[in-house]
Parts: structure tokens; sequence; C-alpha cells
């Protein structure tokens, strides 16, 4: 498992980690989590999700407002939209584990409104340790990054959601890694016929990953 470069003065959540791994153990750990400033103005940690023998993990961004506020992720618009994308793909979504690259929301007040606001490569490399611990516990046969930030958390910032899209790898963090879009991108996007063809083509991705676990080993069940 490839760790970040040892670094004195950067904010980390190593110290944070328990000594006995298990997603219990690493989710009540990560409440009390202070490795980065984030903690500060979100209101509680959101911690990863789905049963420690899943063998898809997908990883997004960070918490967007419903997930800070319910303590869930993927619970807000952009999850209800890869709960659809993973119905399509034929993928049981309580069978496949989701969590984001940094587990504390990040935003900017625009009135009465909380917008989300980027991650710095500083935050998301210091909430990288509980990442590494998920994945680490959990030892999926595939790894699905949704977009730039969690595959360039895994795999560096030379890491191009552009140029490798859809593509199956074979990296160190498990025997196989796809990224693609994060589905809030889809929220986004306001003509109605790209809308539908950028769900389509994410769902493909979806698609490409599951088959790519079926060839390797028959272990993600499909509904029927
Ligand atoms: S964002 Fe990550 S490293 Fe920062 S306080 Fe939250 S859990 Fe810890």
């Amino acid at each position: 498992m490839p760790k970040e470069k040892k670094t004195d003065n950067l904010p980390t959540a190593r110290p944070f980690l328990p000594a006995r791994p298990g997603l219990q153990n690493l989710s009540e750990a990560a409440e009390s989590c202070r490795g980065c400033d984030l903690f500060e103005r979100a209101t509680q940690t959101v911690f990863g999700e789905g049963p420690d023998s899943a063998v898809m993990v997908l990883i997004g961004e960070q918490p967007g407002d419903q997930e800070d506020q319910n303590g869930r992720p993927f619970v807000g618009p952009a999850g209800r939209l890869l709960d659809r994308a993973l119905a399509e793909a034929g993928i049981p979504r309580d069978q496949v584990y989701v969590t984001n690259a940094v587990k504390h929301f990040k935003w900017v007040s625009r009135g009465k409104r909380r917008l989300h606001d980027k991650p710095r490569r500083s935050e998301i490399l210091a909430c990288r340790p509980w990442l590494e611990a998920e994945i680490s516990t959990i030892r999926p046969q595939i790894v699905v990054c949704l977009g730039a930030t969690a595959a360039q958390s895994l795999l560096g910032t030379s890491f191009k959601i552009t140029h490798e899209r859809g593509k199956v790898l074979k990296t160190e963090w498990a025997p196989l890694l796809l990224a693609t879009i994060h589905p809030s991108a889809l929220l986004r996007i306001t003509d109605e016929n790209e809308r539908r063809q950028g769900f389509a083509d994410f769902v493909a991705d979806l698609k490409k990953a599951a088959a790519a676990i079926t060839r390797s080993s028959p272990a993600l069940p499909h509904r029927a």
C-alpha cells in the first residue's frame, strides 16, 4: 500500500488512527479526528459506509451539505444519482462500500446556503490515512474513483481523468482501479440531452468496473 512521504510539518490524520483495525474502530476514531482544520466548520465526520466484505469501493471527493448534516456519505442529490446509476449498472448499492477522500465538509457561505469548496491538496493528503485504512481493511477487488480528487488522492496530481477515464488499471491500491466522473458533475449539466448522455456514459463506466471484477473473480453479486 503506497504511503505519502513523511512530513513532520504538514497536517495528517495519522495520529488519530486506532491501533486495532476494523471498520467500526476506524469510523469511531474518525469522529474525533483533528488531523487538519476542516473539522472546525463541519457538523461531524462523514466516514465510509458499507460491508467490510465489499468487492467494490467507490470513492468520492468530500461530503456535501446533506451528508454533513446526516453523517452519512452519498445521501444528497449526487448520492441519489449514484444510487440510480448503480441500479442501472446492476450493482447492488448495499453491497459496495462508499466513502470520500476527505471526511469533513468544506464549504463557503453564500447567504444562507453552504456551498461546496474544493479541498486543498494538503487537506486531501491529511485525510488519506483514513482512506488507506478503509481500503486495506476491506481489500476490495476494485476501487472506483469518482472524480479527480479521489483519483489524485490515490494516484497523484499527474493523474488526469480526462485521459484515464473508464480504463481498468492495475495499481498498488487494489487489483483493479477505474476512475470516472463524480456524479455531481452530471448535476451541473444544464442541457437535458447532454445530461442524459453523461448519465449513460457514467453507467457504462460502472458496468465496466463490475465486468472487470466478474472477469477476475465472480464475487460481485448482481440483482436477478
Ligand atoms: S478532513 Fe480528514 S484529516 Fe481533516 S479533520 Fe477531517 S477526518 Fe481529519
